[in-house]
């Protein structure tokens, strides 16, 4: 049996390399590497993908966060709300833009910001919310829009783990995560669903306006050439990045329906054990199981992640601590349970393996050492 591996780039590429071997070559030969034609070329094909009328390519996640606030004409001390559980960028673009962060606590069944808690943070200063999509499932889009309306609040999507994802609205249309908000952001950071060889982002969003800003702040802010309209950063996708891309995005629909195969497998084997919490599915988004999070309910998950790691079986905690106690964003109004479903996720939850390269024999024998080491314990 090959070696598990929480996300397998090397057996992908084992299955893909002739095919990105060429499409790195051809740009080496053009030596087009910033802006070259792959850009625009891999920019149409996510449009028409997205089903999105922008994508504004970008150097990474992060920075796509960043420029994305910085369009939206924000004010220092402005308030944005966002979940407490999730990866640092949020915060720390917030923090970036001079923004006041108001964490929340998540919904501990989907892990996605709660609902209700955005609406009890919701104050005069209010002016965005940032949903993540985490580990592959839409966040409840439709409530949070509601929310915005009603508030005159922004929302910006973090979809880096959601690219394909599709919400499904009360009124039986579908849109792809991140194409629901004014703006929305992902990263093609290797690991992701959609990821290339080195770091990359994007943005996307239905508006001109916004579109053509982004567009500029992602370039210094350059309207014509040494002509500046907007104080911009230097964040762009680099060719042999987009070309990668270019090949991977006619993939990403069979990889990510082979990572739900894996998920449906993971929860029929788990079903019958009292101790684990399979991650909660919901109607109004389809998942694409950016990671598989168990909960463990026995307050023994450190010794579960330490037994599989004796059979060679990797684990990863996603995530170890709250962002509200982390030392850069601490606040002293914060106390060590302000956000108690937050607090007891990190405590509870375990990413298993999942990727779309997963053997049958692989997935088995993680199943079979999961399923013993609760056995053992009884
Ligand atoms: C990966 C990730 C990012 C950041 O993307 P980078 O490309 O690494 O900057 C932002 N938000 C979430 C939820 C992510 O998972």
């Amino acid at each position: 049996m090959r070696e598990i591996q929480m996300v397998d780039l090397k057996a992908q590429y084992e299955k893909i390399g002739t095919e990105i071997d060429n499409a790195i070559k051809s740009v080496l030969q053009s030596t087009a590497f910033i802006k070259g034609p792959d850009v625009k070329q891999f920019e149409e094909e996510m449009q028409a993908y997205m089903e999105v009328k922008h994508v504004i390519s970008c150097a990474n996640g992060t920075d796509a966060l960043h420029i994305a606030m910085m369009v939206l004409g924000l004010n220092p001390g402005d308030e944005v709300i966002t979940t407490d559980f999730t990866f640092v960028a949020t915060a720390e673009t917030a923090a970036l833009s001079g923004l006041k962060i108001v964490f929340v606590d998540p919904d501990p069944g989907t892990f996605n910001i709660s609902v209700e808690a955005v609406r009890k943070a919701i104050t005069r200063k209010t002016r965005l919310i940032v949903p993540v999509h985490l580990f592959g499932q839409c966040a409840d889009m439709e409530s949070i829009l509601d929310l915005a309306g009603k508030h005159n609040l922004y929302v910006i999507e973090d979809a880096a783990q959601a690219t394909g994802a599709e919400y499904y609205f009360k009124n039986g249309t579908a849109k792809k995560a991140g194409t629901i908000g004014n703006i929305g952001t992902t990263s093609f950071f290797p690991s992701k669903n959609l990821g290339c060889f080195g770091d990359g982002g994007a943005l996307y969003t239905n508006d001109d306006e916004y579109a053509r800003k982004l567009r500029s702040i992602a370039n210094h802010g350059m309207k014509i050439r040494y002509s500046y309209s907007d104080i911009g950063v230097n964040s762009r996708l680099d060719t042999i990045q987009a070309a990668i891309l270019r090949v991977k995005l006619k993939y990403l629909n069979r990889f990510n329906d082979a990572r739900k195969r894996v998920a449906d497998i993971y929860d029929e084997a788990f079903s019958g054990c009292q101790e684990i919490i399979t991650p909660e599915r919901v109607s109004y988004s389809s998942h694409i199981f950016h990671q598989y999070t168990i909960r463990n309910k026995n307050g023994k998950r450190d010794e579960l992640k330490s037994f599989l790691e004796s059979k060679k079986i990797p684990s990863m905690i996603y995530y170890p601590g709250p962002l509200h106690l982390q030392e850069a964003y601490r606040n002293p109004g914060y106390k060590e349970d302000h956000f108690p479903v937050t607090s007891s996720l990190c405590k509870e939850v375990l990413s298993l393996p999942m990727h779309p390269e997963m053997e049958k024999e692989q997935l088995d024998f993680i199943i079979l050492n999961v399923l013993n080491f609760f056995e053992t314990l009884q």
